[in-house]
């Protein structure tokens, strides 16, 4: 089956990944941008956690924030001609359509939308619910749905066709997440179903890392390929 047509971005972009100047990547924007020209890429989003996903990692973690996030807005890129976005990957934080949207309490524009176990403290099962009156409340911020099929707190309980559907009605993207799929915390069968029948499919590395960037996606394009999806 090939979904060639489905996926947005097969070309050199990639729209997800983090940075240490405002979450929990271990590279700067700077250090990020050249670099992802040097490999070739032509757009990316730098779509750092929300604040309640930090906070709860620097619970564990103890993670710092180093830079202002108001900063970006004087930031330009003076290294090469990397098409550079920024949006936040928000989270879904209650079954009552409330999420979190902002980094140092701006809100952004645009989102890609997340559940994270670290975040969501409602009952697993609650999620499904959480990510229908989520969408239904925000999707016209919502530029795609993070890791549907990746997250292993979720997967086991997430009702991916209903996801889907949902997901098909709103025209919002589902994204294909390659820093799981590439770590082995994937559901593959769900993903399979994913790629089958979502309308829209983001893929993406979720880097953290400057290897995640690079390598993650080429694991990607051979998985596609291998399974006759390209
Ligand atoms: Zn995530
Ligand atoms: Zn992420």
């Amino acid at each position: 089956m090939n979904i060639k047509h489905k996926i947005i971005n097969l070309d050199n972009s990639d729209y997800h990944m983090h940075s240490m100047s405002f979450s929990d990547g271990m590279n700067t924007i700077d250090e990020i941008v050249k670099f992802a020209w040097e490999i070739g890429m032509t757009e990316i989003a730098i779509t750092d956690h929300s604040d309640d996903c930090m906070a709860s990692l620097i619970e564990k973690f103890w993670i710092s924030k180093n830079a202002y996030r108001w900063l970006t807005k004087r930031w330009w890129n003076i290294h090469n001609e990397i098409s550079v976005i920024f949006w936040v990957e928000a989270d879904i934080l209650n079954e009552n359509w409330d999420i979190c949207d902002t980094i140092q309490w701006k809100e952004s524009e645009f989102i890609n939308l997340s559940a994270h176990n670290n975040v969501y403290k409602w009952s697993k099962e609650s999620i499904n619910k959480a990510y229908k009156n989520a969408i239904e409340k925000h999707n016209k911020k919502i530029k795609f749905i993070c890791h549907p099929c990746s997250n292993p707190n979720f997967w086991n309980v997430v009702d991916i066709e209903a996801l889907i559907e949902i997901a098909n009605k709103y025209e919002i993207p589902l994204e294909i997440n390659w820093s799981y799929l590439y770590n082995g915390k994937t559901n593959l069968e769900k993903l399979h179903i994913l790629l089958q029948k979502a309308d829209k499919i983001y893929i993406n590395s979720d880097a953290h890392t400057l290897f995640g960037l690079k390598e993650y996606r080429k694991n990607a394009i051979k998985f596609l390929k291998e399974n006759g999806y390209i």
